[in-house]
């Protein structure tokens, strides 16, 4: 199998970089990957991840909520709940931050189409890229949106976007030096990238260690903090403005980390520390399970 492995930590070049610990695939192989940190900045990554061509195989499996329409289970009852509140509160942030009634957007990572769906009914001009070929049949069943595969991020145009949106996708994302230069050639002079990820400083990341599900590998390549993600921004010309955190997560996660640790009543357990995680996300949005940052282009 063709392996990616970083000899020097892929955000500040240092070599000075070691294992952490390993981490299990629950959700496809069984697999074990090892997380590794970077001693100069602190950036946390996968190692050994199969490249571009081989990790498709890791994706498949039949739980695979994000992009299923199934409601068996009390995970994937309260996964569909959360999401329709979280899709509120996403269409009214851009539009709370933009103060625009209608501009240009472009969802990357967009999965089956939820949110872009949203964002056009709330009368933007969107334009949405997903990498699953299933995924964007999906969208257009569904939501009868026209999604585009990833190669069509090099073909948008400079500057065109207000927008652009990456809810739970960075984390993916190979070439990452790449992306951030291309968010920068299509993001308008005043433009915002939103971006949500799992935050590996969160209370839950560091209660499960090991067995936090957001380590989620090989699938998650990189696990951000707000410090790290900062920093790779700041290579590509942006600045960190502001961040929030996002409640709901802790609760999934925990739930799914308990599960993965085998204990019994892992769905108690884990509702109960995403409860613990949420307090302490309240005192210190760094705490937080998943946060959102916002970034804007230095001028
Ligand atoms: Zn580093």
């Amino acid at each position: 199998m063709n392996k990616i492995i970083h000899k020097e930590c892929p955000l500040c070049s240092s070599p000075s970089i070691k294992k952490l610990f390993a981490c299990k695939d629950h959700f496809a192989s069984g697999e074990s990957f090892d997380i590794f940190e970077c001693s100069e900045c602190g950036f946390t990554f996968t190692q050994g991840v199969p490249d571009e061509s081989e990790i498709g195989r890791y994706y498949e499996s039949p739980d695979y909520v994000s992009h299923s329409n199934t409601s068996k289970g009390v995970l994937n009852k309260l996964f569909h709940i959360v999401r329709n509140i979280m899709l509120r509160r996403k269409v009214s942030l851009v539009k709370r931050l933009t103060l625009l009634r209608h501009g240009k957007l472009l969802d990357y990572g967009a999965g089956t189409g939820y949110f872009a769906s949203s964002m056009q009914k709330a009368g933007w001009n969107v334009t949405a890229i997903e990498k699953s070929k299933a995924a964007r049949e999906q969208g257009k069943e569904l939501f009868g949106i026209d999604m585009q595969p990833e190669e069509a991020l090099a073909a948008q145009p400079d500057k065109k976007y207000n927008v652009v949106t990456l809810w739970h996708v960075m984390e993916h994302i190979q070439q990452l030096d790449n992306f951030w230069e291309q968010l920068h050639r299509i993001l308008d002079d005043s433009g915002i990238a939103i971006v949500a990820v799992p935050n590996r400083a969160s209370y839950d990341a560091e209660f499960y260690r090991e067995h936090w599900a957001a380590y989620d590998t090989p699938r998650h390549l990189w696990h951000f903090t707000g410090s790290t993600l900062a920093r790779l921004a700041s290579k590509h010309r942006f600045i960190l403005e502001r961040r929030y955190p996002m409640p709901f997560d802790g609760f999934y996660i925990s739930m799914l980390s308990e599960r993965y640790k085998g204990r019994k009543l892992a769905p108690l357990r884990g509702v109960w520390n995403g409860f613990l995680g949420w307090i302490a996300s309240f005192d210190k949005c760094g705490a937080s399970s998943s946060i959102i940052y916002i970034f804007r282009k230095r001028r």
